[in-house]
């Protein structure tokens, strides 16, 4: 069953040289309790497709195309009808969890709060002992040691990773039924990674939440998600099951990205790496956004954009499966 839908998405942003596309006719179809990772290089869009899906997007941004999750239309919903749709419906985890929690109030109380709020928005009357004892099972739910006492701190006397942790906790009161998780493990150590990966794999077994995971690690990606979504310049590459985007990856910059994660098996001297970098949104190529770094490119890429095609169980932009 589909539980978001977007479309021919296209956010594009006002500024003084004139509007700038940044996400151009993205299309994205997400299942109940499916995971999808979204891969991409630093500049690649991936960051705006997930605040545009809570409509978290600066004053000068432009948003057009479908974005459905079940029946609502975040599109054209008014302001307060998007306040009750994030947090209850879709939750999102910021890749520098400190910004999400506010400095000068204890863990318990952003806790106890965040349940009071979707107990509010349920109809609910519930109080505070009671979000209180909630907010303490969400804690060791999430494996934090001596929760009683994480309650009482502040948040800048908490590791990364466990207010990674608590901002996960705030989701399972919330109990969303998408989580989007944008780059939620690039600021923590490797073992401190693994555990927040876990975690969401546990929120989506457990509670059957769909998980949207950006990160530019496409391995990560591959460890988390069922299905991975490739993002270049602002357009989906490729989009296709994990197991056959990783084991054979179709698109040039897919296959870019795979061969740059580095083999520890093997002393390999230099690391294999895409060579250029991404396009600017404000000069992008005029046919193929990944031409320029193309060692498959062909005379028509250079002039004509792909669009999309189907191959089996992918989508794919590029002529060479025209
Ligand atoms: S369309 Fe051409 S330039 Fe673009 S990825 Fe395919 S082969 Fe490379």
């Amino acid at each position: 069953m589909t539980l978001l839908h977007i479309e021919n998405l296209q956010v594009s942003y006002k500024t003084l040289r004139g509007e700038v596309r940044i996400l151009d006719g993205v299309d994205l179809d997400i299942d109940k309790g499916e995971i999808v990772g979204v891969v991409g290089e630093s500049g690649s869009g991936k960051s705006t497709l997930g605040h545009s899906i809570v409509r978290l997007l600066p004053y000068n941004a432009k948003l057009q195309g479908k974005i459905l999750i079940e029946d609502f239309d975040v599109v054209k919903a008014s302001e307060k009808q998007m306040y009750s749709l994030r947090g209850t419906s879709v939750f999102m985890v910021f890749q520098n969890p400190l910004n999400s929690l506010n400095p000068v109030k204890t863990v318990g109380h952003q806790l106890i709060e965040t349940s009071l709020i979707r107990h509010q928005k349920e109809g609910k009357k519930v109080d505070k002992d009671e979000a209180y004892r909630e907010s303490i099972s969400a804690l060791k739910d999430l494996r934090l040691p001596d929760p009683e006492n994480i309650m009482k701190r502040y948040p800048h006397q908490l590791s990364g990773g466990q207010i990674q942790r608590i901002v996960i906790a705030m989701s399972m009161l919330l109990k969303p039924k998408i989580l989007i998780a944008d780059e939620p493990t690039s600021a923590l150590d490797v073992t401190v990674q693994a555990q927040v990966v876990k975690l969401l794999k546990q929120l989506n077994s457990e509670l059957g939440v769909s998980v949207i995971f950006i990160t530019h690690d496409i391995a990560l990606a591959y460890a988390i998600s069922s299905r991975i979504l490739v993002l270049y310049g602002g357009q989906v590459m490729e989009d296709g099951p994990s197991e056959d985007v990783i084991k054979v990856p179709l698109h040039p910059y897919s296959q870019g990205l795979i061969s740059s994660i580095p083999n520890i098996n093997k002393s390999e001297g230099k690391l294999k790496a895409i060579p250029g970098s991404p396009p600017s949104f404000t000069n992008l190529p005029k046919g193929c956004r990944f031409y320029p770094r193309c060692e498959k490119a062909m005379d028509k890429c250079r002039e004509q954009v792909p669009g999309i095609l189907y191959k089996g169980n992918r989508h794919l932009r590029c002529f060479l499966y025209e």
